[in-house]
């Protein structure tokens, strides 16, 4: 092959395979197929034996298998990790924090506070509630969760806080975290690499998935997919699915300008929350995996345009989506 030089392998185009990946100059991400609910992305960023890993996984097991795999590309990091940081509060990016070996977690302030709201131990609880029920909430809930193991997770808080930006060096690089939320929770976080040319987004995208608003803003969301598409970066590892580029940034955008347009026609003409659910035609959207998040979507976009109509408890919405899901899948 000497003198025969290759194309160079578009980044978007990287295999979406369990393990970690390498995105070139000491950094990494850990992929999880097939990236539906609790199936996150993570990453690592070294330089020399410095090194920040970014986000944890759903649970202890995950976590372990994931620690054993960066051991393997950074050797250092088995005796000691510089710097955590968690993008946001969602236990899918956080509860395996107690496994990691440092004495240093960041988050953005509301974040931290959003992690005390609701620890792992919380969700243990809500899944003991709906061992056997076989309501829309039972159903959907065991087929989201059933997969991971949430009793035994010690609550492991940030040990700093900030708002805004803040860069923080390992080794010889500078990394900025930028919060963009309240969006998809209410304190979201990027973790930018610019010597790497990399950016970790958190579940600010969503790829070949419906990404889901928890908190919004809308226009918090849209905003910060263009923060992104305009990154100077080669790679973007999103919360959930494959490795992507600008083009996955805009992708996300266009979800939510589409849902944000055709939820305020129905929200105008005085459709309910679970009606402008089932009328809205996603189109090309209806591809992506959990199309049902869209009555989540709807729901938080209603509390935006000011409606008093809504759900307000995990329940509702968890059985609004499951509704959805169980007509798609009988
Ligand atoms: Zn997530």
């Amino acid at each position: 092959m000497r003198g025969i030089k290759l194309p160079k392998m578009g980044l978007g185009t990287k295999p979406f395979v369990r393990g970690i990946t390498e995105l070139g100059d000491g950094a990494y991400c850990w992929l999880a197929p097939d990236g539906s609910w609790g199936w996150s992305n993570a990453g690592l960023i070294t330089s020399g034996d410095a090194s920040m890993v970014v986000d944890t996984l759903f649970d202890l097991a995950l976590t372990a298998d994931m620690l054993e795999a960066m051991k393997v590309v950074a050797p250092a990091t088995a005796r000691h990790v510089d710097v955590l940081v968690n993008t946001h509060a969602n236990g899918d990016h956080c509860h395996g924090n107690e496994l990691v070996p440092t004495n240093r977690i960041i988050a953005s302030v509301a974040a931290a506070a959003e992690m005390d709201e609701l620890p792992p131990a919380a969700l243990a609880a809500l899944m003991s509630t709906v061992d056997k029920d076989e309501t829309h909430l039972g159903r959907y809930l065991r087929h989201c969760f059933d997969a991971f193991t949430f009793s035994g997770i010690a609550h492991t808080p940030p040990t700093e806080t900030f708002s805004g930006r803040r860069q923080v060096q390992v080794g010889d690089k500078a990394v900025e975290l930028i919060e963009v939320g309240p969006a998809h929770t209410l304190g979201d976080v990027l973790v930018y690499v610019p010597d790497d040319h990399v950016v970790f987004t958190g579940d600010i995208l969503f790829i070949e998935g419906t990404p889901i608003m928890w908190a919004g803003p809308v226009q918090n969301w849209i905003d910060a997919c263009d923060l992104i598409a305009n990154l100077d970066v080669e790679a973007v590892v999103p919360g959930h699915g494959p490795v992507t580029d600008a083009a996955g940034a805009r992708a996300v955008r266009d979800y939510w300008t589409f849902l944000r347009d055709e939820s305020r026609l129905r929200f105008d003409a005085g459709m309910s929350v679970r009606d402008a659910a089932r009328d809205i035609d996603l189109g090309a959207f209806a591809d992506w995996g959990e199309a049902e998040r869209v009555f989540l979507n709807v729901n938080t976009l209603y509390r935006e345009f000011g409606s008093t109509d809504i759900v307000e408890d995990v329940f509702g919405l968890f059985s609004g989506m499951g509704e959805l899901w169980d007509i798609d899948t009988d």
